[in-house]
């Protein structure tokens, strides 16, 4: 029986993330997206922090609130603040079945960068998220798919032999993409405005506004 894509089913991508702030890094990872997979929708998922971890920066509400200034103008981008509203912070196999009850059996994908990736088998369940989604690994500067252990071995398990195709696929396969490496992360943000310096380019000038207005991460108005 031949192979048909159907028109029909969406395809739903998730971007996971503290997105302490949000950067252009994370930005242009959905962009990638769009441009491969043209009929996508794209939703930003922002996490909450372990309760024995402080925030490092931004309330919840206030990450929710920069994630909605950036996405807005864009009707293919969304933001899913399922999990900052639940009371306790809850693990992404919980969040995906429950995604997964909702779409029936379109294609899911869950997004992430080589770092995040390599550090997949920490994860709660870790095993059942296959079973649930695709899961598409961007590469990031400084991290690399892993080359041995459990993690690689779930990559060779699960690849996907052509990108092309993952639409076709409501679950169950693993692939990866490269996108130009932009070395920015919400850590170095943070680093920047800490030492004094401007964090501008980095993320979206609105970012900073709204940064500069709510005295996020000690910014210097100036900045
Ligand atoms: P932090 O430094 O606070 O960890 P971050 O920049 O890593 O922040 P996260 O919110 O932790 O941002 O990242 C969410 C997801 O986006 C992760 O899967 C991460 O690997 C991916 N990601 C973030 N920045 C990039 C980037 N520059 N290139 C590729 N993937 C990225
Ligand atoms: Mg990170």
């Amino acid at each position: 029986m031949s192979k048909s894509f159907s028109t029909d089913k969406s395809i739903h991508i998730i971007l996971g993330g503290t997105f302490d702030p949000v950067h252009f890094g994370h930005l242009r990872m959905t962009q990638e997206m769009l441009n491969r997979f043209p009929a996508a929708k794209v939703s930003l998922m922002p996490a909450a922090y372990p309760p024995h971890r402080p925030q490092p920066g931004a309330s919840p509400q206030q990450r929710i609130e920069m994630l909605q200034l950036v996405v807005g103008k864009y009707p293919q981008l969304s933001v899913d603040t399922r999990e900052l509203e639940r009371e306790e912070p809850s693990y992404s196999v919980v969040t995906l079945r429950e995604i997964r009850e909702e779409i029936g059996e379109d294609c899911l994908v869950f997004l992430m960068g080589t770092d995040a990736f390599a550090k997949l088998n920490e994860w709660y369940e870790w095993q059942e998220l296959i079973t649930l989604t695709n899961i598409l690994v961007v590469g990031r500067p400084s991290s690399q798919l892993p080359s041995d252990g459990e993690v690689a071995e779930f990559y060779e398990r699960y690849a996907i032999a052509d990108l092309d195709e993952l639409p076709e696929h409501r679950s169950g396969k693993v692939g990866f993409c490269q996108m130009p490496q932009l070395d920015i992360s919400s850590t170095y943000i943070r680093e920047q405005i800490n030492q004094g310096f401007s964090p501008r380019f980095l993320l979206p000038d609105a970012i900073i506004d709204y940064m500069n207005q709510h005295g996020l991460y000690g910014l210097n108005p100036n900045n």
